[in-house]
């Protein structure tokens, strides 16, 4: 974590799930005008897109001050993204470990075109903070998620730029009971009810079962994860 660029203006990598709206709600309690960014690469589940809106509309709605802060939302387009990956976020292929160990939902490089995008966006809008939910915690089998790689990003970024840009990933080190933890400090039992109610993390897109939680299929790994931080966090003194 880093925090260089002005202070006063972030923009958030905001996917929909948990993760990204804990940062989201990180930044409105830090940066005057925050703005929001997301990608659509063929995703398989739009109920993740919509997950964003949902979001987006319930923090405005619960949170008079934030709402305040909460900019415009940009919406890029990256096709060509699911065309070069051969992953079951993109396609309708089996969720399992792969060979080299990193599950197949792993999209090579993502968040290195992620971030770039948004610098380049993040440059046009006069905003050089750019916020993302990556955790080397929980997934340690993402290189791209490693806060050696981002800051190293940012410096190669800020190069490419001749400006400072510096990324902040307020989860590297927080596990996710912590992630649970850091919503209800940021804005208590309101902003926990809503992540459990609109945010979306379940690689297999179910919303039929309401869990404790959250709603998901429960089984998939990204349902398990979210599952055993929040009985973790329950379950702390
Ligand atoms: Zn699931």
């Amino acid at each position: 974590m880093t925090n260089i660029a002005d202070g006063s203006a972030a923009l958030v990598l905001f996917s929909g799930g948990q993760d990204s709206t804990v940062c989201l709600a990180w930044a409105l309690s830090r940066y005057d005008r925050v703005e929001t960014i997301g990608f659509d690469y063929g995703q398989r589940h739009a109920v993740e897109l919509e997950a964003r809106q949902r979001v987006a509309a319930r923090l405005r709605a619960a949170f008079p001050d934030w709402a305040a802060r909460l900019g415009d939302d940009h919406m890029l387009a990256l096709p060509a993204l699911g065309a070069i990956s051969d992953t079951s976020l993109t396609r309708a292929t089996e969720i399992e470990v792969g060979a080299a160990g990193l599950p197949t939902t792993f999209v090579p490089g993502r968040n290195l075109l992620f971030f770039t995008y948004a610098a380049a966006l993040g440059w046009r809008r006069g905003i050089a903070t750019l916020v993302g939910g990556m955790c080397e915690t929980d997934y340690s089998g993402y290189p791209d998620c490693r806060n050696e790689t981002l800051q190293t990003l940012a410096k190669a970024i800020s190069l490419g730029l001749d400006k400072p840009v510096g990324i902040e990933t307020p989860l590297m080190y927080v596990d996710k009971a912590g992630t649970w933890a850091m919503a209800d400090q940021l804005g208590g039992k309101a902003l926990v009810e809503l992540i459990v109610d609109e945010t979306h993390t379940c690689y297999l897109g179910n919303r039929a079962h309401r869990h404790a939680w959250g709603y998901g299929c429960g089984t998939c790994p990204a349902c398990e994860l979210r599952a055993k931080g929040w009985a973790a966090w329950q379950g702390a003194p």
